[in-house]
């Protein structure tokens, strides 16, 4: 039977790299019935502040899964961000980042670099609370709830032990925003006792992404607040060889979001030469979130053979080293035309041993309103 997923091709390479993770999707023989939306761009320039008419939403709720391409949004005031209203429309309170290196066929000074970035997806900063005080005074609205902490932390833990992680790190900057943050750090310490089998510690955020950045092998799955997460998953999708590499997954209760991590690229628009490996790590994602396990090991060992195959496109290539400067399409062929492979260099990937698709865990409870934060 065939699982109804969503699409959206997104702005900028957005269309370019659907295309080239559908075809793949397609030449898997996975059965998937696609439903096709248009948000974004055009849809912000027709006059929908948010970039998502009903119709989309009507189709997201029905099928649940939404594989979508980035999108650009117009800078400055009037426009939401169409990701955050998506996140927090539907519940994504889950962001997961994997930022995995493959040296020596992406060049990376971390060769061994292989963590899993957990971010909170709906609260913080992200609440666009913002107030213009003064004509010289504007402030934010930073928001941390408990029950919010408990579902990031318990998922973190719960994701480590679904998918054999032996360690969680916790980073907030506890030491200045001592309530907010603060509240974040004691519910992490409170979740991790009752994860005796998993090791846990705690960084201040500015010395915990100092520390990705130059020892990031020593990270294994990291959990923190929206920002911060938001920023330290680029720094270390960056460090792995390219942005174009990563994919993430945004987790609800009753529906996901798969996309890549970076944006729409509108620099290298229209040329055909944008890296799709971040879309693809996406449906990967997706295809576990769906139970198609068989598939989206054949897709991820003929992707890890095309990287291990010098087939690279421009944000990796290297002269000399790589053995073919492919365009998108150039790329996707090649991943297709090595389905059924295993790479002989890289690891190849099991997804039998990887561990369960979705992770399911009870809701926190709710506080009771006498009791402290
Ligand atoms: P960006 O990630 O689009 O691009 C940063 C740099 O990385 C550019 O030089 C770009 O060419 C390069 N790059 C990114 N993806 C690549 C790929 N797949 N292959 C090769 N090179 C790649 O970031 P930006 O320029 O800051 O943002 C552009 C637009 O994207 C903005 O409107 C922003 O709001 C939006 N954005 C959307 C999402 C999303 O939809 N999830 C995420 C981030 C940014």
């Amino acid at each position: 039977m065939s699982t109804s997923i969503t699409i959206a091709r997104g702005d900028g390479i957005g269309p370019e790299i659907m295309d080239a993770t559908l075809n793949i999707l397609d030449a898997s023989k996975v059965s998937l019935d696609i439903h096709d939306i248009q948000i974004g761009k055009d849809v912000y320039e027709a006059g929908h502040k948010t970039g998502i008419p009903d119709e989309a939403w009507d189709t997201l709720k029905k099928t649940g899964v939404l594989l979508k391409a980035p999108i650009t949004t117009p800078q400055g005031g009037g426009y939401k961000s169409l990701n955050v209203t998506i996140r927090k429309t539907l519940g994504l309170f889950a962001n997961v980042r994997p930022c995995i290196s493959y040296g020596p066929f992406i060049e990376t000074k971390y060769p061994n670099m292989d963590l899993v970035i957990i971010r909170e997806n709906e609260e913080d900063l992200y609440g666009g609370i913002e107030y213009q005080q003064t004509q010289e005074m504007t402030t934010a609205i930073k928001m941390i709830s408990r029950p919010g902490c408990e579902h990031i932390i318990r998922y973190a833990f719960e994701y480590a032990k679904a998918y054999g992680h032996d360690r969680v790190t916790c980073m907030t900057k506890d030491n200045i925003m001592k309530i907010s943050d603060g509240l974040f750090h004691r519910v992490f310490d409170e979740i991790a006792a009752e994860y005796p089998d998993i090791k846990n510690d705690h960084y201040i955020i500015d010395i915990g992404s100092a520390r990705l950045a130059t020892v990031p092998h020593q990270f294994d799955v990291v959990v923190t607040l929206n920002l911060y997460g938001d920023v330290i998953s680029d720094i270390a999708a960056e460090i792995t060889g390219s942005v174009g590499l990563c994919g993430s997954s945004n987790v609800g209760k009753n529906m996901a979001m798969f996309e890549a991590i970076h944006g729409s690229a509108p620099d290298i628009a229209g040329q055909g030469i944008a890296n799709p490996s971040g879309l693809i790590h996406g449906a990967l994602m997706m295809l576990t979130h769906i139970g198609e396990f068989e598939a989206a090991q054949n897709i991820h060992n003929a992707w890890l053979k095309t990287i291990e195959d010098g087939v690279h496109t421009v944000d990796i290539y290297r002269p000399g080293e790589s053995i073919y400067r492919a365009t998108t399409k150039d790329f996707s062929r090649a991943v297709i035309d090595n389905l059924g492979y295993e790479p002989k260099r890289l690891k190849a990937v099991n997804y039998k041993s990887k561990g369960a698709g979705q992770i399911t865990f009870q809701d926190p409870k709710p506080v009771k309103s006498k009791d402290k934060t």
